[in-house]
């Protein structure tokens, strides 16, 4: 599975504030993920987040 700084994804579980998609700030083996709804920053094993995604979008060339 392909997630790497940058990219937005979806996770099963929704976030207490309505959002399912988090932007990944730091990669390796574990993962720095941010809140795109309410900026709550969470950090989790690779295993833990391959197993919670539903989705993956790629880089956001727009957010530099
Ligand atoms: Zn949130």
């Amino acid at each position: 599975m392909e997630i790497h700084v940058g990219y937005i994804v979806t996770l099963k579980k929704q976030h207490p504030c309505g959002s399912n998609d988090w932007k990944v700030l730091r990669e390796g083996a574990d993962f720095r993920l941010e809140c795109k709804g309410c900026g709550h920053q969470v950090m989790m094993p690779r295993r833990t987040l391959e197993k919670s995604v539903k989705g993956i979008m790629g880089p956001l060339v727009s957010e530099e």
